[in-house]
């Protein structure tokens, strides 16, 4: 059996989302002989050298996860494509190239992130071609610390007033360019996050019957889509009522 999950969001801010997730870690996902996590795993990321005590508990969850068999793969989201090889090292985690093929069930699988599908935000597309140059990372990596903080707050408070200010058809993925990236990988099968609309999508490439799997974001509940040999099942679960404050005991 197979997870993926995306879009957490991960932050200090939400204990519920974090134990939701460290939940999973410590019940299903042990079960799982692999983990797909397909980017904005954590809602922001600045470097693997600026690791708080908050994202090390998470490191060390996962390592913990990998520890006891289970494969973890981490894909870059548009929030942590700076998350690098020291943290994955150090999670056990492998990285993954946005987008990858991977063989599920003897078929190849299509997995991405989802944002370089929203081709008509060209504003947002001119912005990730600039962002994700090599050139680009090596020197965001080397600025002060507080200097990448700024940065990254001012990135994050851009795109939600121009999330809020797009249409919704801008942010969603381009419907021609689900066949032609399917195409072009040769799969019939496309699992991504980032839109934040998770559904499976019955889709027709040629004369072929074709899916798009959309992972749903970590909010009020959490999603996770379950592969295994009876297929792909993607369903939301609640997530667990906070702990009680213990009772008095005088
Ligand atoms: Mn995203």
């Amino acid at each position: 059996m197979i997870l993926l999950i995306s879009d957490l969001h991960l932050e200090e801010e939400r204990p519920d989302i974090t134990r939701a997730f460290l939940d999973l870690l410590a019940g299903r996902a042990r079960s799982a002989s692999a983990l797909y996590i397909l980017g904005d795993f954590f809602e922001a990321w600045i470097g693997d050298d600026a690791m708080t005590p908050f994202q090390l508990s998470i490191c060390q969850a996962l390592r913990e996860l990998s520890d006891s068999g289970t494969a973890i793969f981490l894909m870059h989201g548009n929030r942590d494509f700076m998350l690098g090889q020291v943290f994955c090292k150090q999670a056990g985690c492998t990285l993954l190239k946005d987008p990858s093929v991977v063989p599920f069930n003897g078929e190849p699988v299509l997995l991405m992130h989802g944002d370089s599908l929203c081709t008509r935000d060209e504003a947002y597309m001119k912005l990730r071609r600039y962002l994700r140059n090599p050139i680009t990372l090596f020197i965001l990596r080397h600025l002060p610390l507080r200097t990448r903080h700024k940065l990254a707050r001012k990135l994050r408070s851009e795109s939600r007033a121009q999330t809020r200010m797009k249409a919704n058809d801008i942010v969603d993925v381009t419907p021609e360019e689900i066949p032609r990236i399917m195409q072009e990988y040769g799969v019939k099968t496309l699992i991504h996050g980032h839109t934040h609309r998770p559904a499976i999508h019955k889709l027709q490439i040629g004369d072929k019957a074709a899916r798009r799997i959309v992972l749903g974001d970590w909010d009020r509940q959490g999603w996770a889509l379950q592969v295994d040999d009876s297929g792909y099942a993607l369903a939301p679960f609640d997530f667990a009522p906070p702990p009680q404050l213990a009772a008095p005991t005088a």
